[in-house]
């Protein structure tokens, strides 16, 4: 639909085949529109949703007032042989003391001599027991291909695999094996831009753990693809439940009434995340009009330590039981609001013609070199079979065709022939206001953390005149926002941010305060890259990878002497630590005293 003459048009989103139901049932309940193919124009969506990867041109041709849902060339953590390869590559530049949060794997073919070589290493150090290993292929998913094996003779593939360390001391509950699927978002890569949804998802393996039948996926695997098909799926399974999964919220009731740290487990947790994404972090090329939404696996041992299982790409959002609602919708909406659309978008180029650009949209490796943005082609040539890039192009002249850079004088007084604008700012595209839907809308957020969350500018952007100014932005915050309930609300918990904090000072230096700090919260996304002062230094500009995992070695080191300390007194003392510093991991790290299990309702 073109944009209204009177105010903003509804926000469009495009969905490529296969795309989550789910994606569409949010951004409508939004008041989104989709995208019509055949009744629109090329450049009339706000968002290109797909499962599968983008191709070159996707984001090369991207327009300010577009988002994708992926950034480019993200393989490499989420290949099962890439991430192996690329751990590797870092345990060798940074040791294997660091990067130690992933089983011991080899990828097979190619390194069957070096497997042959530690699977007898083991056996002659364990009177003629190898230990068990895991087989999966490495660009299935879902569970497909996997086996588990104790003796070499049983491994057989007929394609490129991977084999691992089995991890096979897990920590169960009631007997069960269960392992979380954690969401994270990199809102860019440039700088690295990191951030945790506080709600995740528990999966359970449907039958008792038992090593004595290495063969019974439903007691082995904890994919729900693979246990809802699970004679024991409908059980009320002792504790667990009905079904396969809980909530992350009800996980750390849990781990609370065992009297765990459940919030240490969570910053060991981060650190994974934080070292895994910086593997590739230098070598994705900047595509600020992307976000990302990685699903982490993470399996935590019967000592409680965290092992990244694998990394997906395009997380499932599909729903299969109310938990699913519960998280997945949540987090949806968190991550359409990290997007952070701004009124002006939803007219589209009818604003941003109004607007004049200082930075590009894509930064590939090649307008790494060049300060301008390739407008899509089919906005600049004239394709007569081509309607629809026939009237974009008369909209923008041709030498418009590419998005200046500041200093382009001589493309901005084009622009200025075909905009109206008063001429004032200066408004580039893409990285967003920090007055996001989710600032506005209702959720309950610690206030201390909204008020942050208010004062910081994440943006380069500048006000936008009146037109398009921001008490137009109400009506881009749906119906669902205004009413929405906090994500642990539907199992009765807390947000996990409420209550208990006294106010903090803002984190960061004042004087050293600047416009590029993220905010420290998108509703119950956390940001946990940058992480203090150093980091954010380091994030800018070329990624200084060295310092950043120094920094998150030293978190890692303070965190084990903190913890060294009994349960809260020494998380309590590491709160302490990390306000004097004025880190925020603290406020990561949720309430000091979350509830009790039996305070909270456990019905999925
Ligand atoms: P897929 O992409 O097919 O889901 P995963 O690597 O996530 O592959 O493995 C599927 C399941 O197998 C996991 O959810 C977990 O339950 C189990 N699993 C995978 N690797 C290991 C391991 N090294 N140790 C123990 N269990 C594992």
């Amino acid at each position: 639909m073109a944009a209204g003459v009177c105010g903003p048009a509804p926000l469009v989103f495009r969905l490529h085949e296969g795309a989550p139901e789910l994606v569409r049932e949010v951004l409508l309940e939004r008041g989104w529109e989709e995208y019509d193919e055949q009744g629109q124009e090329e450049g009339d969506w706000n968002l290109y949703w797909r499962t599968s990867a983008f191709h070159n041109s996707d984001y090369e041709n991207i327009l300010p007032w577009q988002r994708l849902n992926h950034h480019p060339k993200t393989v490499g953590i989420t290949r099962k042989d890439c991430l192996a390869r690329n751990l590797k590559r870092m345990r060798g530049t940074f040791g294997s003391g660091l990067y130690n949060f992933s089983p011991t794997t080899f990828i097979l073919p190619n390194d069957y001599t070096r497997f042959l070589a530690e699977y007898t290493k083991h056996r002659l150090k364990n009177g003629g027991r190898s230990g068990y290993w895991i087989c999966k292929p490495v660009d299935l998913s879902r569970g497909r291909g996997i086996f588990i094996f104790e003796d070499i003779r049983d491994l057989v593939y007929d394609s490129s695999v991977i084999v691992q360390r089995y991890i096979s001391n897990p920590l169960l509950i009631s007997g069960y094996k269960f392992d979380l699927r954690i969401y994270v978002c990199v809102k860019s890569f440039q700088p690295l831009t990191i951030y945790m949804h506080q709600e995740g998802l528990v999966r359970f393996a449907t039958e008792k753990y038992n090593l004595t039948s290495l063969d019974n996926i439903y007691s082995h695997l904890t994919n729900t693809s693979i246990n809802k098909f699970s004679p024991f799926y409908t059980t009320d399974k002792e504790r667990v439940g009905q079904g396969c999964k809980w909530t992350m919220s009800k996980f750390r009731c849990f781990l609370h009434s065992q009297g765990i740290n459940e919030l240490f487990l969570w910053q060991k947790i981060n650190n994974i995340v934080t070292l895994t994404l910086l593997t590739i972090a230098p070598s994705v090329p900047s595509s600020p009009n992307s976000v990302e939404l990685f699903g982490f696996d993470i399996l935590i041992d019967a000592k409680y330590k965290p092992w990244l299982l694998e990394v997906n790409y395009s997380p499932a959002l599909t729903i299969d039981c109310q938990v699913d609602v519960t998280v997945k919708k949540v987090l949806l909406n968190d991550l359409v609001d990290l997007m952070n659309y701004k009124s002006m978008d939803s007219v589209r180029q009818r604003g941003y013609l109004k607007q004049k650009y200082k930075r590009p949209c894509y930064l590939g490796s090649q307008s790494l070199q060049s300060p301008v943005l390739l407008l899509p082609k089919s906005m600049c040539e004239h394709h007569p079979a081509n309607k629809k890039s026939h009237s974009i192009h008369s909209t923008f002249s041709d030498s418009m065709r590419y998005f200046p850079s500041v200093e382009m004088n001589r493309i901005r007084s084009a622009r200025n022939s075909i905009s109206n604008t008063k001429g004032s700012a200066l408004n580039p595209i893409l990285i967003p206001h920090s007055k996001t839907a989710a600032v506005t809308g209702n959720r309950k957020t610690h206030p201390v953390l909204s008020q942050m969350t208010e004062a910081i500018q994440w943006s380069e952007v500048t006000d936008i005149e009146s037109e398009f100014d921001d008490r137009n932005l109400s009506t881009l915050v749906s119906p669902w926002q205004a009413s929405r309930q906090p994500a642990g609300g539907c199992c009765k918990l807390p947000a996990i941010h409420i209550q208990k904090y006294k106010t903090p000072k803002f984190p960061w230096d004042p004087k050293s305060q600047d416009k590029s700090t993220p905010p420290l919260r998108v509703g119950d996304f956390i940001l946990t890259f940058p992480f203090n002062e150093v980091t954010l230094k380091a994030s800018w500009d070329k990624l200084n990878v060295k310092t950043a995992v120094h920094e998150v070695h030293k978190l890692i080191s303070q965190l084990a002497s903190g913890c060294s300390h009994k349960q809260k007194r020494g998380r309590d003392n590491e709160l302490d630590r990390c306000k004097e510093k004025k880190d925020f991991g603290y406020l990561f790290w949720g309430p000091t005293n979350p509830p009790l299990l039996s305070e909270c309702h456990l019905s999925n």
